[in-house]
């Protein structure tokens, strides 16, 4: 294909070579409150490393010693902050989803050359249907984030008082299940948003349809791409994207990477194995993608090429094949 890349300004690449200190998680957060803003366009919101959003646009290069770990504000990163002049609320909440995943120069020259441009980590939440719908585009020559793509989605066969149910058991622990109904859209927009952005980034084109451009979707195991997409196209009855027809399961990779003595079943055993410290609410889908993010830093750090490990054919794309012979079941 021949589409451009993503345009250098795009990649926040001046913040390599930063060290940033890593503090204990806090006790669950205090997420957002306020009333957001409802009249916000209904095409895709760009939410992160844009020039024009000045707060975030030039992460520092030299060790920030102020840095300490906040809960992101989720309207941010779904497009939707009005809050972006008030100094409480960004004292209070993380507008800068770069601060959390941050590496040394040393560690980007340690890398060997990847199979794909762009790696997009992805972690769905909601085991009946999607809620929430995280990517983070990770550059792979320079290992910084290019910008991310965050929503909450509304089920669409589901009573209103069921989803109430759903979302206070699976979000309330977190303090955002405020955040959730505010902002929360059916699943067919959220995949017009998501195809609309992925566009913007030259990472694939509707007119050409077909894989990724040079990027691959990075999940923990493959029930995000292989089970609960097509379960979630079939109810919100919309054809599976052509896009999610291959993915990269980390466990695959880290398994065969590290060989460890015990199985990496999860994310958690991972970072627990890589000495990583888990970092925001386990399970609140944003938090996951940038823990899995971590995990794929380090790997990529400690020299490991990450390739596709699992595919689907168009003609039959109920049939995954494996391509890593030692994996975990
Ligand atoms: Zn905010």
């Amino acid at each position: 294909m021949s589409f451009l890349k993503v345009p250098p300004w795009r990649v926040v690449s001046s913040f390599r070579g930063s060290i940033i200190p890593i503090f204990e998680t806090p006790p669950k957060p205090a997420y957002q409150t306020f009333r957001p803003f409802l009249n916000f366009p209904a095409t895709y919101t760009q939410c992160s490393f844009s020039p024009s959003v000045p707060h975030s646009s030039t992460p520092s290069a030299i060790p920030d010693a102020s840095y300490r770990w906040r809960p992101m504000c989720l309207y941010y990163t779904q497009g939707k902050c009005t809050k972006m002049d008030d100094p409480t609320h960004l004292e209070r909440f993380n507008h800068d989803c770069s601060r959390d995943l941050s590496v040394h120069a040393a560690e980007v020259e340690r890398m060997r050359p990847q199979n794909f441009d762009f790696f997009l980590v992805f972690d769905l939440e909601g085991k009946v249907e999607i809620l929430e719908f995280p990517v983070l585009i990770i550059d792979a020559k320079t290992m910084s984030i290019v910008d991310f793509f965050h929503r909450f989605v509304r089920p669409s066969a589901m009573t209103e008082q069921r989803i109430n149910e759903y979302i206070e058991n699976k979000y309330g622990k977190f303090g955002v299940d405020r955040v959730w109904h505010d902002t929360a859209l059916p699943f067919n927009e959220v995949i017009q948003q998501f195809e609309a952005w992925l566009t913007h980034h030259h990472l694939w084109e509707p007119k050409h349809g077909g894989s990724l451009n040079q990027a691959a979707f990075v999940t923990c195991g493959n029930w995000d791409v292989k089970t609960q997409i097509p379960r979630q196209c079939q109810v919100s009855k919309i054809k599976l994207p052509s896009y999610f027809m291959e993915w990269i399961n980390l466990k695959d990779v880290y398994q065969n990477f590290y060989n460890p003595i015990k199985e990496a079943r999860g994310m958690r055993t991972m970072m627990e194995q890589l000495k990583i410290p888990m970092l925001g609410s386990h399970h609140l889908g944003i938090d996951d993608a940038k823990n899995i993010a971590k995990v794929l830093l380090r790997m990529l750090a400690d020299g490991a090429v990450i390739p596709i490990t699992a595919r689907r054919y168009p003609d039959s794309p109920g049939n995954v094949h494996f391509l890593f012979k030692n994996r975990i079941r």
